[in-house]
């Protein structure tokens, strides 16, 4: 099969799809693979080295022109128009953008969104939803501790002692717990808030206090119980009560790193205006749902309402930063990971003599094919 590996072009986007490593392995299995003059560079992944994986390299035009694309972003329009009528696609598709979904579709093409893998145990090694957000976790600490004019570790020094940040973590999903273990390495005390209740003894083994907002009526606790492993909405009676304990510890906290998110849904609003008002002078807020949030406008609001998405603002003397791609900081390892996962996803649709075989019947292949809809879209 021919497989090609174009360079990726929307702003900010540094990762590639396939690497020399994974690379290597489709050649091994046969195929021809044509990787886009320059697609690796912003990951520090060569040319020279794709050559050396068995990989040609070719222009734009004909990196697309194969039967299988792999892509990390959504093709942009523009992208689309090169696709391969009857070929297969393979990226992060935004499967929850009816409007993107309909043009990919009418392309013609299988195109398979790797948003959209169950959250099971076999599919683990596919997961780019959590191979991603693993390095967002990490890479918002790392930030936070930028912007942070102040020491992470408490410090006992000739000139005084100095007291350790204090970190509270919105959302302990995969993000969110990188966020506690990386925050922890560097010696904050952490709290913690989710609305899943198997949140609680995640990030109390990773050494942070889990802030406890009881369930009181059935209907709260059902929704917290979410669905495939992934939150639902809370009603309000639930949120009003977190919304409270949210404001105090953030009020108190250094660094707020908040990652809350529910599959097809605007983020949740877990700090408004007053609760930046009432934290502290030269604390950092890094919102991983920057652009996701129920804010008018495509670029403002995440969990929090004043983020403003790729930028960081200063508002009531707090830090706020809304990177949207994180992971993109991170880009030799993020691409890495994702390349693993892509190559793992391709065993279940590709066969033995290297053709397409798109078993339906399989729950991964299912739920990633966009043109059946997704399993998120079925249950969101
Ligand atoms: P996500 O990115 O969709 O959401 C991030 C976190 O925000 C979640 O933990 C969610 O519960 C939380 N959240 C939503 N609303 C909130 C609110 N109002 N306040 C506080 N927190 C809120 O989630 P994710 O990181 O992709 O993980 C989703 C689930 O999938 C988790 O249960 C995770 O453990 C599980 N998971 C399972 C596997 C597997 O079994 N193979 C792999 C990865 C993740």
């Amino acid at each position: 099969m021919k497989i090609g590996i174009p360079a990726e072009i929307r702003a900010g986007e540094t990762r590639v799809a396939g690497t020399p490593e994974t690379v290597k392995k489709l050649v091994s299995k046969g195929h021809a693979v044509l990787v886009e003059q320059g697609a690796g560079a912003q990951a520090h992944f060569p040319d020279d080295a794709y050559a050396q994986a068995g990989a040609t390299l070719v222009d734009t035009v004909r990196a697309w022109d194969a039967d299988l694309i792999l892509k990390v972003q959504s093709p942009t329009d523009a992208e689309l128009a090169h696709l391969r009528r009857g070929g297969l696609l393979v990226g992060m598709l935004d499967p929850f953008d009816a409007d993107h979904v309909a043009r990919i579709n009418a392309r013609g093409v299988q195109a398979f969104a790797l948003e959209s893998i169950p959250r099971t145990t076999r599919a683990q090694s596919m997961d780019v939803l959590s191979s991603q957000a693993n390095i967002a976790g990490y890479k918002a600490v790392l930030m936070a501790a930028t912007l942070y004019q102040r020491f992470f570790p408490m410090l006992m020094t000739a000139a005084g002692t100095v007291k350790a940040a204090r970190v509270l973590v919105l959302g302990a999903g995969v993000a969110g717990l990188q966020a506690i273990a990386t925050a922890k390495r560097l010696g904050a005390v952490i709290e913690a808030s989710d609305v899943r209740p198997a949140a609680k003894e995640q990030t109390e083994s990773l050494g942070a206090k889990f802030l406890d907002v009881p369930y009181e009526t059935d209907e709260e606790r059902e929704a917290a119980q979410g669905v495939g492993g992934y939150a639902r909405p809370m009603p309000p009676s639930w949120l009003s009560r977190q919304s409270a304990l949210v404001h105090a510890r953030a009020a108190q906290a250094d660094i707020v790193i908040t990652t809350a998110l529910i599959p097809g849904r605007t983020a949740p609003t877990l700090l408004d205006e007053n609760a930046v008002r009432a934290m502290k002078p030269g604390s950092v807020i890094v919102d991983l749902a920057a652009g996701r949030g129920a804010m008018s406008g495509a670029r403002a609001g995440g969990n929090c309402t004043l983020t403003q998405a790729d930028e960081v603002v200063v508002r009531h003397g707090v830090h706020i930063a809304g990177y949207t791609n994180l992971p993109s900081m991170v880009a030799t390892d993020a691409s890495s990971l994702y390349a693993r996962n892509v190559l793992d996803f391709l065993k279940l649709i590709i066969d033995a003599d290297g053709q397409p075989k798109i078993d339906l019947r399989d729950d991964i292949v299912a739920a990633t094919l966009l043109d059946r809809g997704t399993s998120m879209l079925k249950t969101a």
